[in-house]
C-alpha cells in the first residue's frame, strides 16, 4: 500500500529585513510554549472570587491586545489594516465568545478552577470544529487557541516562556521582542526571527545585526498562519519569511547561502590587514559589543579595539541591580580578552526601549520615554548606580587600556558631576588599599543630542573624547523614533541636519586635539564609509560582523576623492542628491 504523506504548502511572508543572513530552521512562536495546568477544585464559598479571577484575567487579556492594537496603527496602512482586523476578532472573542461563555458556566457546574475550566471548553470546542471538517472553521481554531493562552498566561500570571533555551535551527516569531528578550537568544540556536512589530534601527535590530541573528521585522498576520515546527527560511537580506518551503526554494535559497560564505571567507584574508586607503590615510576599526558572547567575533574579524561596550545588558533579565563584583567579573573578562587593544566603556544607558525591571518602579514612565530619565540623567540622579560602575571599571582598568563614555550627554555640567563623582570614587577607592592606575581612564561623551553636538566646542574642552551616536543623533534631529516603523522612511541619516551636526562635532574635537569616533549603525555601512572618512573621522566603531565589509571599502578608496566628495555633498540641501553623490564612483 502506499501512503501519501500531505505536505502543506509554501507561504512567503514579506517584511523589512534588518539583520541580514539566510537562516533554515523551525518556527518557535512566542506565544504558544506549553503551560502545565493544574487542576483543583473549588469549595462552594469561593466559586463567585473564581469567576472573577477569570474576568480579571480577561479583562487583562483585552488590555493587552487594544495596546498591541494601538501600537499596529503605527504600520504601514495594509499592514495596520490585516493585523488590525485579527485583533478585533481576538478582543471580539474575548468579549463574549462560545469560549468565554462556557468558562463561566464551567466553573460554576464542575466546580473547577479556572485554568483547567479554560482547558476543557478549550478542548471541547476544538473537538467540534475537527468534527465539521470545514476547512476555514478549522483555521479559525488557531485563533480560539491563541486567545485560550493568553488568558491561561494571565490567570497564571507567567510570562511566555524563556528564549535561552531554545532548541538548535530555531526561528523564533513573535508579535514583538524587546532588547532583554533577542539578548538571551544564542546565535549557536536561534537561527532567526520575525516579528509584527518594530523598527530598523531599535535596539533589537541593533541586537540581531551584533549577534548575527537574520532578523525580519514588521510581518503581520504570519501568527495566524503558522504553527510550531513548521520549517522555514528566514531571508534578513530581503526581509522574507518562507513556510513550509519547496524542495526548489529550498535549493535556491541553499545556494545563495553558500556564496554569501564564500564572499565572506574572502573577507576574512583581510583580517591581519590595517585599513589604509589608497592614498594612505588609516582608519582605526573597533567593534560595537552588547554581549560578552560578541568579543570572540571582534578577535575573529580583526577589530582593533571595542569602540562602544553597551553596559545596559547586565541589568536586562534581572530583577535586581548587578553588583560591583559581577560589573567587575566582565569588564575584567573582557579586557583581558582584548589582550592590549582598548576597549571604551559606556556607563549605564537605561531608557527609551531598554529598560530594567529593577529600574522601573524608582522612574516610572519616565525611563520608558526618549526625552525622560535616560542615559547619564538617570545615573546622576542615582549616583549610587554610577558609583558602583566606576568602582568596576576602575577595578578592571588594572589590566589593560579602558576608556569611560557617559551616555546622553546634554551639557558641560553633566561632564563635570560624572567627573566629581568618578575622582571622589577613585580617592575612596585608593583610600581603601585598592590599587588603580596612576591616571585614570579618560572620560568621553556620547555626541548623540543635537544640543550636545552645537555645543561640541564647550564640550571638547571638558571631555577627553567624543563618540558621535549617530542612530540616536539622526532620531532627535529628525524627530523620528528609531524604533517606530511608521516613521523608518523619514529617519534618514543623510539629512543634511545630522551630516552638518556629525561635521561640526568632528571639527570641534579635531580644533580641541581630543579624539572622535563615530559608533552609530551608519558606521557599519560600507555606503557610507566614504563620506565619514571624506568629514575627515578616523575611527569607526561597528557590529563587529561589519569590520570586513568596512575594510574592503576603505581599502579600496581614496581619501582625496573623499574629502571632495564630502566637500560637495555639505553645500547640497537635498537627500536624494547627497544619496546620487555616494552612488557616484
Ligand atoms: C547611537 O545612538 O548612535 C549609539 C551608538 O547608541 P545606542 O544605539 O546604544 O543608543
Ligand atoms: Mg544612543
Amino acid at each position: 500500500m502506499i501512503s501519501s504523506v500531505k505536505t502543506k504548502a509554501q507561504q512567503i511572508f514579506e517584511g523589512l529585513g534588518v539583520a541580514p543572513g539566510i537562516g533554515f530552521g523551525h518556527a518557535h512562536i512566542r506565544d504558544h510554549g506549553a503551560l502545565e495546568i493544574v487542576e483543583y477544585f473549588v469549595p462552594d464559598d469561593k466559586i463567585k472570587d473564581e469567576i472573577q479571577r477569570f474576568e480579571d484575567a480577561l479583562a487583562l487579556s483585552i488590555q493587552q491586545l487594544e495596546q498591541l492594537k494601538s501600537k499596529s496603527k503605527e504600520l504601514p496602512d495594509a499592514a495596520a489594516e490585516e493585523l488590525g482586523f485579527m485583533l478585533d476578532a481576538n478582543i471580539h472573542m474575548l468579549r463574549g465568545s462560545r469560549l468565554v461563555r462556557g468558562v463561566e458556566t464551567y466553573i460554576q457546574n464542575h466546580a473547577l478552577n479556572a485554568e483547567a475550566s479554560v482547558q476543557n471548553v478549550l478542548n471541547e470546542i476544538v473537538d467540534g470544529f475537527k468534527a465539521l471538517k470545514d476547512t476555514y472553521i478549522a483555521s479559525r481554531q488557531s485563533d480560539i487557541q491563541q486567545v485560550a493562552q493568553r488568558i491561561l498566561r494571565n490567570l497564571n500570571n507567567t510570562a511566555p516562556p524563556s528564549l535561552n533555551d531554545l532548541d538548535q535551527n530555531t526561528v523564533v516569531i513573535a508579535d514583538e521582542l524587546t532588547p532583554a528578550d533577542t539578548a538571551l537568544m544564542h546565535p549557536d540556536k536561534v537561527c532567526g526571527f520575525c516579528t509584527t512589530l518594530g523598527g530598523p534601527e531599535s535596539h533589537t535590530a541593533i541586537m540581531a545585526r551584533a549577534l548575527g541573528i537574520p532578523a525580519v521585522l514588521g510581518i503581520n498576520h504570519i501568527l495566524g498562519e503558522i504553527s510550531n515546527g513548521d520549517p522555514l527560511i528566514i531571508d534578513g537580506d530581503e526581509g522574507k519569511v518562507i513556510v513550509n518551503p519547496s524542495p526548489k526554494t529550498r535549493e535556491i535559497f541553499e545556494e545563495r547561502a553558500q556564496s554569501n560564505k564564500a564572499t565572506l571567507a574572502e573577507l576574512h584574508h583581510l583580517r591581519d590587514r590595517q585599513a589604509i586607503t589608497k592614498d594612505g590615510v588609516k582608519v582605526n576599526l573597533q567593534a560595537n559589543v552588547e554581549l560578552p558572547i560578541e568579543v570572540d567575533l571582534v578577535n575573529k574579524n580583526g577589530g582593533e579595539g571595542i569602540g562602544l561596550l553597551r553596559s545596559e545588558f547586565m541589568y536586562m533579565n534581572r530583577d535586581d541591580l548587578p553588583t560591583e563584583e559581577d560589573q567587575c567579573q566582565v569588564f575584567t573578562n573582557m579586557v583581558k580578552a582584548m589582550n592590549g587593544r582598548p576597549i571604551t566603556i559606556r556607563t549605564l544607558d537605561i531608557g527609551g526601549e531598554k529598560t530594567a525591571k529593577s529600574l522601573i518602579e524608582d522612574f516610572g514612565d519616565s525611563i520608558c520615554s526618549p526625552l525622560g530619565m535616560r542615559g547619564i540623567r538617570l545615573s546622576l540622579n542615582r549616583p549610587d548606580i554610577l558609583e558602583t560602575q566606576y568602582r568596576a571599571i576602575l577595578r578592571a582598568s588594572a589590566h589593560g587600556p579602558i576608556r569611560i563614555l557617559l551616555p546622553m550627554v546634554t551639557s558641560v555640567d553633566d561632564i563635570r558631576q560624572a567627573r566629581r563623582i568618578l575622582h571622589s570614587v577613585a580617592t575612596r577607592m585608593r583610600k581603601d588599599g585598592i590599587e588603580l592606575p596612576d591616571y585614570l581612564p579618560p572620560l568621553g561623551a556620547m555626541i548623540e543630542v543635537p544640543g550636545a553636538a552645537l555645543a561640541a566646542d564647550s564640550l571638547a574642552q571638558v571631555c577627553e573624547f567624543f563618540a558621535i551616536g549617530s542612530n540616536d543623533l539622526t532620531m532627535y534631529t529628525l524627530a523620528t523614533d528609531r524604533a517606530d516603523e511608521a516613521v523608518a522612511h523619514l529617519y534618514e541619516p543623510l539629512h543634511p541636519a545630522v551630516l552638518r551636526l556629525i561635521q561640526f562635532t568632528t571639527q570641534a574635537a579635531r580644533k580641541n586635539n581630543i579624539p572622535v569616533s563615530i559608533c552609530g549603525e551608519i558606521a557599519g555601512n560600507p555606503k557610507y564609509t566614504g563620506l565619514l572618512v571624506g568629514l575627515g573621522l578616523r575611527d569607526l566603531s561597528m557590529g563587529a560582523s561589519s569590520i570586513p565589509w568596512i575594510k574592503d571599502r576603505i581599502l579600496n578608496m581614496s581619501e582625496g576623492v573623499e574629502q571632495k566628495r564630502a566637500d560637495t555633498i555639505m553645500e547640497e540641501s537635498d537627500n536624494s542628491r547627497i544619496e546620487m553623490h555616494l552612488k557616484t564612483p
